[in-house]
């Protein structure tokens, strides 16, 4: 198969951990004879450096030709007092509605060498393995009417949150769908004992699932879900929600997992002409402007990155499961990087990569 990818490494660790992934997507590639053609662009602070702006055209343009973009993190810590319309992490919204991508989905699994680097019982996260889709492009966010009004006494602020059926139903069939490759079970979050919105989403939820009678549903409200999380991690698959509540609990799942480096996402959008989805592949955690150049960061949020975008976009599962195999077998062996706490030295990212590779 070729694989006709958009790399995007971005700012800080965003460019050492990119590295690694590329490394280890090649070394997958060639031993299951799948070409990569890959093609790299600029996003977030280098991209203003070199460009003037954030989210160039020519970024713009090669992110819709491709297959999949991999990316790294943005953001420049000369750049934190500029307005937000010009700040790199602008990139980062240009590119997701260029791309139209409209869930982001967080894998949240636990290995059982990091146990202990959960904040949690061990009984408790042992066997976590679950995704979190987050609706990315409605809601809250971005309703209208929104802003700060009036003075004095009348000073007053206000969001929105809107939904449409249409990008409730989306996202929904999205999970349905993936589910039937996982355990089979969604759980829908929302707040439809108070929100009108919750009220609709959870209508829609329900009658998409009646066109998937082999998943099983249930639904949580999210205040429940918050605390089931930490509970009875084990009892959640696929977890569906709106925007702000996928973001606020996809960072209560991050700590499941050990470290933010651990972590790998997928934004994903409609599908393509061959049938597979549109995707945008990128580790959770920023530039980490405090150990940037420093060859300390640990790659493997990105190269999880690598796994999910073999999975989704290529629908190439058992590269994917190699992938994931490959990182299982590095970290049993304790050559990680310093934030998952090694007993010996702890390992360079490169060193990192090199294992990844090694192992796969
Ligand atoms: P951050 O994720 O960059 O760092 C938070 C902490 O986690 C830091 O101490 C950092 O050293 C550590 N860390 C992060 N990734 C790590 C890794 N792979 N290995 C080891 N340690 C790691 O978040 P921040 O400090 O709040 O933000 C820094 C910059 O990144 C800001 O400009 C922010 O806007 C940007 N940011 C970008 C993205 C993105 O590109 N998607 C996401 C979050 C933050």
């Amino acid at each position: 198969m070729e694989l006709n990818l958009l790399i995007l490494p971005g700012d800080g660790i965003g460019t050492e951990v990119t590295r690694e992934a590329v490394r280890v997507l090649d070394r997958v590639a060639a031993k299951f004879n799948h070409k990569v053609n890959s093609k790299e662009a600029l996003l977030g602070g280098i991209a203003i450096h070199k460009t003037g702006g954030p989210f160039p055209e020519e970024t713009a343009r090669l992110c819709v030709d491709a297959d999949a973009t991999l990316m790294g993190a943005v953001g420049l810590p000369e750049f934190d007092n500029w307005p937000p319309e010009k700040r790199p992490e602008r990139g980062l919204l240009g590119i997701r509605k260029t791309m139209g991508v409209f869930a982001n989905l967080r894998p949240v699994r636990s290995y059982p060498a990091l146990l202990d680097s959960s904040p949690l019982k061990n009984h408790l996260v042992d066997g976590v393995d679950m995704i979190i889709v987050r609706e990315l492009t409605g809601g809250i966010y971005y309703g209208t009417p929104r802003g700060i009004f009036g003075e004095g006494e009348n000073e007053h602020a206000m969001n929105t949150m809107a939904y449409t059926r249409a990008e409730i139903e989306r996202v929904t069939r999205m999970s349905f769908e993936l589910a039937r490759k996982r355990r089979k079970k969604v759980t829908n979050v929302d707040k439809c004992n108070v929100l009108e919105t919750s009220q609709l989403w959870r209508k829609v939820v329900i009658e998409v699932a009646a066109d998937y009678p082999d998943v099983e549903l249930d639904h949580l409200l999210v205040d429940n879900c918050a605390m089931q999380l930490v509970l009875n991690p084990k009892r959640f698959d696929m977890v569906l929600t709106e925007n702000m509540f996928g973001d606020i609990l996809s960072d209560e799942g991050a700590v499941l997992a050990g470290s933010i480096g651990m972590l790998p996402s997928a934004s994903i959008g409609g599908k393509m002409p061959s049938g597979a989805w549109v995707g945008l592949y990128e580790p959770v955690h920023g530039s980490a402007p405090d150990i940037a150049g420093q060859n300390k960061a640990n790659p493997l949020g990105a190269i999880g990155s690598v796994a999910a975008m073999l999975e989704y976009s290529f629908g190439l599962m058992e590269e994917a499961a190699a992938v994931n195999a490959a990182m299982e077998k590095v970290l049993n062996s304790g050559n990680v990087t310093a934030d998952l706490r090694p007993k010996g030295t702890p390992a360079t990212t490169s060193e990192v990569g090199e294992a990844v590779c090694d192992a796969i």
